[in-house]
């Protein structure tokens, strides 16, 4: 519920639009169809088996359930966000991918790839964005938004935010010119940077690994 209540703050989710996932086993925990998210409460999380089958809750499971599920039987992930947030959802409309333009991109993995259009709840549209999001914690789904995966709730609640992040600089950057992309020497510097520092770990000063800059 937190989750969906940060998302709702940062101004990702808009009314009902969106829908968020948790996996415990072989057991999802997803909100339900109608929810508005910003507003969610314990009675609007639906459980259900990884087939599908609702095993706890009273409510309908959201529209996109088979999307959340098709994710969790392909990649290792615990959480699944999906959000119509406003700036990932123009994006998605307008371009074909976003290049690796900043070093942060690469924790979601490098390229945004945008998964084809393809009709809200249907198989056709979970391929589509299974296909997107390989080797990637994030990706755009044409005409309609973003979806983020993570290995916890709160990694993948980060990884809509920073897709977020990222569709508006790329966008603003569009305004003013043309985008300058990472060459991927750059980019294999910044991993081998990032796994040097243990980049994006909170470090206390004098802790054994950790360089203070
Ligand atoms: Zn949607």
């Amino acid at each position: 519920m937190a989750a969906c209540h940060r998302l709702a703050a940062e101004g990702l989710l808009i009314g009902t639009a969106g829908n968020v996932s948790i996996r415990e086993g072989d057991r999802v925990a997803v909100t339900a169809t109608g929810a508005v998210l910003g507003e969610l409460t314990a009675d609007q999380v639906v459980e259900v088996d990884l087939d599908g089958n609702q095993v706890g809750g009273s409510l309908v499971p959201t529209s996109e359930v088979y999307l959340h599920l098709s994710l969790y039987q392909k990649y290792d992930v615990a959480a699944v966000v999906h959000t119509h947030a406003p700036v990932s959802t123009a994006a998605s409309i307008s371009i074909g991918e976003i290049p690796v333009v900043h070093y942060q991109q690469l924790l979601l993995g490098g390229t945004i790839r945008v998964a084809p259009y393809a009709t809200f709840g249907s198989p056709e549209l979970a391929t589509r964005v299974v296909a997107a999001l390989e080797g990637r914690a994030a990706a755009l789904m044409a005409n309609h938004g973003s979806i983020a995966i993570g290995a916890s709730l709160d990694k993948a609640v980060e990884n809509a935010l920073l897709l977020e992040w990222l569709c508006t600089v790329y966008r603003d950057a569009l305004a003013m010119g043309r985008p300058a992309t990472l060459t991927r020497k750059q980019q294999e510097d910044v991993v081998a940077a990032a796994i040097a520092r243990s980049y994006g770990s909170v470090q206390e000063a004098g802790q054994e690994k950790g360089e203070s800059e």
